[in-house]
């Protein structure tokens, strides 16, 4: 059997795969501390499952209209508004099952063959696969831990050529943590009103999970909001991974496309998951707030649990769930068996001596560097950090 040669131009989601190992591992009794996955712990807010319990004894049980029910999109409208200060109408708004389905329409619509797609390293591990489906062109604008992990207009201004399409990028930022402020997109945005065939692609699906200060937004510019997508959703800020809902707001002609592909792909997403939603984004946040405020205690610890581990570099992420330390110091060390030359390497051999999984740099564009979650209980981390330690010691 010959498999097509799609298949053959992307990679699994590496979160995944050690998502998978970790599990392998427990199923053979081996107490595996997951620090690789993406997904707050927490239970879904009560308010929210009482309103799916009631969607269901409503009857909400048929298709949906592929962007969402207009109530949804109405209320969807009404957090842009509240959170961002920003308009929108239900035209602007399709919603879909998930963020990462709402990236996969929004790049199956714009992007063709070798279209360049600008994307600051380090990026989420699906966008450069999803590029790679649409036969686009990943165009990486590196940053370093020095830039606080951010790129500058310089480097984008040097990044564009002719065949630039879009740019893509997350705020909070998925492995770095990085947050951007209202002046840095700012000197973004000046960029893009020089070079008006560009659009920019916004995933800000951490933003409620903020430690710096406002979640800014690069639509706020007004010129450039027509060429800004925002993509958003529920997974992060109400822990509702499972739940699969997300959304974009973006210029109608892009929300109609996204809808076009969405319609032969999965059509509208979950009528429960969408009653529910209504009420998770019109009614009250302290349930995503207490959320935060835990995220914001782990994240103090884990950066002191880390401080006086040699080879372990990182400054305090300003959002999301991860810390991205620079562990390249380890890199020709051993244990006497297992020698370390890439951050894959390292994951693995901290996944078998001690039993902590994480995700290696390359999949996020950034080979010096390792992802570490802290959406687990304080005494998982804590525990998972004094196993890291040790095992890092063993390396001479
Ligand atoms: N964007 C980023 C940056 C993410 O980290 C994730 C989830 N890990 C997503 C999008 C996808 O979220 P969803 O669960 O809504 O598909």
């Amino acid at each position: 059997m010959q498999l097509s040669s799609l298949l053959q131009r992307f990679n699994e989601p590496e979160t995944l795969k050690m998502a998978k190992l970790g599990r392998e591992l427990r199923a053979q009794g081996i107490d595996v501390i997951d620090l690789s996955l993406g997904e707050p712990d927490f239970d879904t807010p009560e308010h929210i499952k009482e309103a799916a319990v009631k969607a269901i004894h409503d009857n909400w049980s048929h298709y949906t209209p592929v962007p969402g029910y207009l109530d949804l999109r109405e209320a969807i409208c009404t957090k842009f508004k509240r959170d961002n200060n920003l308009d929108y109408k239900p035209e602007n708004i399709v919603v879909s099952t998930g963020a990462k389905q709402s990236l996969a329409n929004v790049i199956l619509a714009l992007v063709d063959d070798n279209d360049e797609v600008l994307i600051p390293t380090p990026y989420w591990v699906t966008y450069s696969e999803l590029v790679k489906i649409a036969r686009g062109r990943v165009v990486e604008i590196k940053s370093t831990a020095k830039s606080g992990f951010k790129i500058t207009p310089e480097q984008l201004e040097a990044a564009i050529t002719p065949h630039t399409k879009v740019f893509l990028f997350s705020s909070p930022c998925n492995p770095s943590g990085a947050v951007y402020s209202k002046e840095e997109l700012e000197g973004l945005a000046n960029v893009f009103r020089k070079h008006p065939n560009i659009q920019i692609i916004s995933d800000e699906i951490y933003e409620y999970i903020n430690f710096v200060g406002s979640h800014e937004s690069i639509a706020q510019f007004e010129d450039i909001k027509d060429r800004v997508i925002i993509v958003n959703g529920l997974s992060k800020g109400f822990a509702m991974t499972g739940w699969r809902l997300g959304y974009i707001a973006a210029d109608p002609a892009i929300a109609k496309a996204c809808e076009k592909l969405q319609g032969q792909f999965t059509s509208g997403t979950s009528s429960i998951t969408q009653k529910a939603a209504v009420v998770a984004l019109t009614t009250d946040l302290r349930p995503s707030m207490d959320m935060v405020k835990e995220f914001t205690r782990r994240r103090a610890r884990v950066m002191e649990l880390i401080k006086d581990i040699p080879g372990v570099v990182c400054s305090a992420p300003e959002g999301a769930f991860y810390i991205f330390p620079d562990i390249s110091y380890y890199f020709g060390k051993s244990d006497g068996k297992t020698t370390i030359h890439t951050s894959g390497d390292l994951c693995m051999y901290l996944l078998n001596t001690a039993h902590v999984s994480s995700v290696m740099g390359e999949a996020f564009g950034d080979p010096d560097c390792v992802r570490f979650s802290f959406a687990n209980s304080m005494e998982k981390i804590e525990e998972a950090w004094a196993r890291i330690s040790k095992a890092l010691a063993s390396l001479k």
